[in-house]
């Protein structure tokens, strides 16, 4: 189930050019056992941050070109694309030039997750696959930048649909922060991107 998932995503990799992760199996200290999500902040063609979460074994992923907000009244387009495997989670570093997402990546933002819906009237809750299949999507983010519920909801008719990453009305939300300008590294190796770019070109 998990290898099909990712078939997008390595159709699109050579993994004889690019370090990002294969499907491996990987656990990580700083989740202890929750479910993770992570915020790349991706210097492809153009600048993005990928948002991803931990679904069914693999990282759902919306590429967010502004990046998160933290004030609620702030829409953000996120552009759905290929699973990724869990392993993402703890990759930075850059991607070859001419190789598919080309360009330097780092880690700006992860966490643990949890799902934020009630139960319906069957008293069960929604899992985050049927909410994704809903294009409805609440979860509480417990991240170094990001605190609190983020909604992601899916607008618009299926030819045009979009999806739009929100902010929750929380005590996570602060309309004056702006954290994608005013904390830019990484919260992993603490590296931006041109010190990642740099360190990657010395090593080589
Ligand atoms: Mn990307």
């Amino acid at each position: 189930m998990i290898l099909e998932k990712l078939a997008d995503y390595k159709k699109k990799r050579d993994f004889n050019k690019t370090t990002e992760p294969g499907d491996e199996e990987v656990s990580f200290d700083w989740a202890e056992g929750q479910l993770v999500f992570v915020v790349q902040k991706h210097q492809a063609s153009s600048l993005h941050y990928d948002f991803r979460i931990e679904v069914d074994g693999v990282l759902k992923s919306w590429a967010v070109p502004k990046g998160p907000s933290t004030d609620p009244s702030v829409k953000r387009l996120a552009v759905p694309t290929e699973d990724h495997p869990l392993g993402y989670a703890d990759f930075e570093g850059v991607i070859p030039e001419g190789e598919y997402g080309g360009g330097t990546m780092i880690i700006w933002d992860r966490g643990t997750y949890r799902n934020l819906k009630e139960a319906d009237d069957n008293g069960e809750v929604p899992s985050l696959a049927v909410q994704i299949e809903g294009g409805h999507v609440t979860i509480w983010l417990a991240g170094q930048k990001l605190q609190g519920g983020y909604a992601l909801i899916r607008t618009g008719k299926v030819e045009k649909a979009r999806w739009l990453l929100i902010k929750m009305d929380d005590e996570g939300a602060d309309a004056r922060r702006n954290p994608t300008s005013t904390e830019p590294n990484s919260v992993k190796s603490g590296l931006n991107l041109e010190e990642m770019r740099e360190a990657v070109e010395k090593k080589d």
